[in-house]
């Protein structure tokens, strides 16, 4: 039996002038990253490419010359534009040969839905000499699977519906024979109420410690609107082993950040929430004014949740406000509309309204107009009324329109979540 290096390295193209176009995105190659992944290999370098023969040649040479497995994505298409067969023919050095079995099954397709296989479709099955044909239980464009020393070429149909099945069958077999079988696994930690540098502070001494450990994690902060997110992952024989690295390294950080961490096991802000409250069997009501319902919204993406969501009023106007919720008119020209004691008038309005444990008010400005000095755009006041506390703060988010409404849904839920969870403890 030959040996061969189990591959580790690998390279996605994904192939199509429309992936460079604003219109379209290149979705294929984060569903074979994570499919490579879950053999332990690494995607090192992604080139989209558009149909163009010299481009597409030159991108894989590129990629040949520094990985070991080359997945490529779209291209195989029947038409002139598809240009991916040809290309990897060409590199590699191989002529194209027509496979009777795949020439025969995409007359089959054809005749099955009663209709004259045109010309054209027989140049999806030509084939570089020597490659292994995929199946296409979706389409007529079968995937290839070309050996080329000790590197390894994968071609895959564009269309996910057929790309997905493809790559899931070759990470169950003949991918995962040609690997060293090592799982790499992700751990998505969530974490409000610090920024990015101020959490790297807080953790980054773990970092050295676990690069050393036996099955070692390596981390990765990224920033994103109203959060900070630690990637952890790791690399480990059995997928176990992996799993337990990421545990003990996710409570050293819940250790370090305490309740700032709100999932590390991938739940979004608003289920994290939905789950506190169904757990304690609370109901809740939401009164929003400068998110416009989005509060309300995020509450019930979640499956279930009408087991713990009562309403929620938009209440854009003052006369709304007051009609609405009993806000009075004396606190909104006193304060602003814009300010803690409305946003907490609104928090124990919808609550005693509702006749619910849990009240969330918010009010704010998302500009770009109505700022003033003292209440710029920005300028978010939260509130969250429980049975025997209410809490309330005024935020400054920056941003545009949609970044200010987004924030204040996420600090509203971040309100009610700490509450929820420091109530539980003390
Ligand atoms: P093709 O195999 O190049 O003819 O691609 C057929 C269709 O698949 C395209 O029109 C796209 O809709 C879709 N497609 C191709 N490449 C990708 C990709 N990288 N990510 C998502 N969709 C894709
Ligand atoms: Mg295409």
């Amino acid at each position: 039996m030959v040996r061969v290096t189990p591959l580790g390295r690998a390279a996605v193209l994904a192939v199509g002038s429309e992936l460079l176009t604003p219109s379209r995105v290149d979705t294929n190659s984060l569903f074979i990253t994570e499919q490579l992944n879950l053999l332990g290999v690494d995607v090192l370098l992604k080139t989209i490419v558009g149909d163009d023969r010299g481009e597409l040649a030159a991108a894989l040479r590129a990629a040949l010359a520094r990985v070991d497995l080359v997945v490529c994505c779209g291209g195989l298409g029947p038409t002139d534009d598809d240009v991916t067969r040809d290309v990897v023919a060409q590199v590699l050095d191989r002529p194209l040969v027509e496979d009777g079995e795949v020439a025969a099954r995409i007359e089959a397709r054809f005749a099955g839905r009663g209709l004259r296989m045109p010309g054209i479709n027989l140049r999806q099955a030509m084939v570089p000499a020597g490659a292994r044909v995929l199946a296409n239980g979706h389409g007529t464009a079968p995937g290839l699977w070309v050996e080329h020393g000790d590197r390894l070429v994968v071609l895959l149909p564009g269309p996910p519906r057929e790309l997905k099945p493809m790559m899931a069958a070759l990470v169950d077999g003949p991918l995962r024979e040609r690997t060293a079988g090592l799982s790499l696994v992700r751990r998505v930690l969530r974490i409000t109420g610090r920024t990015e540098s101020h959490t790297e502070e807080a953790v980054r001494t773990l970092y050295a410690e676990w690069a050393r450990a036996g099955v070692p994690v390596a981390a990765t902060i990224l920033a994103s609107l109203g959060q900070i997110e630690l990637h952890l992952s790791a690399r480990a024989g059995r997928r176990a082993d992996a799993d337990a690295a990421l545990d003990a390294a996710s409570s050293q950080v819940v250790e370090r950040l305490g309740l700032d961490v709100y999932s590390s096991d991938g739940r979004p802000l608003e289920q994290v929430v939905g789950d506190l409250l169904a757990a304690r069997r609370l109901r809740i009501a939401v009164a929003e004014s400068c998110t416009g319902g989005l509060l309300a919204s995020r509450l019930t993406d979640v499956p279930g949740s009408s087991r713990y969501v009562d309403r929620g009023v938009v209440v854009y106007a003052n006369d709304a406000k007051t009609d609405l919720l009993g806000v009075p008119a004396a606190l909104l020209s006193a304060h602003g509309a814009v300010s803690e004691p409305v946003a907490v008038a609104m928090a124990e309005g919808i609550r005693a309204r509702a006749g619910t444990d849990v009240g969330i008010g918010v009010t704010g400005i998302a500009g770009p107009g109505g700022g003033t000095p003292e209440k710029p755009v920005g300028t978010v006041a939260v509130a969250a009324a429980l049975p025997d506390l209410t809490r309330s703060r005024l935020f400054r988010f920056v941003g545009g329109r949609e970044m200010v409404k987004f924030q204040a849904s996420q600090a509203a839920l971040d309100m009610v979540r700490r509450m929820l969870v420091s109530g539980a403890r003390s």
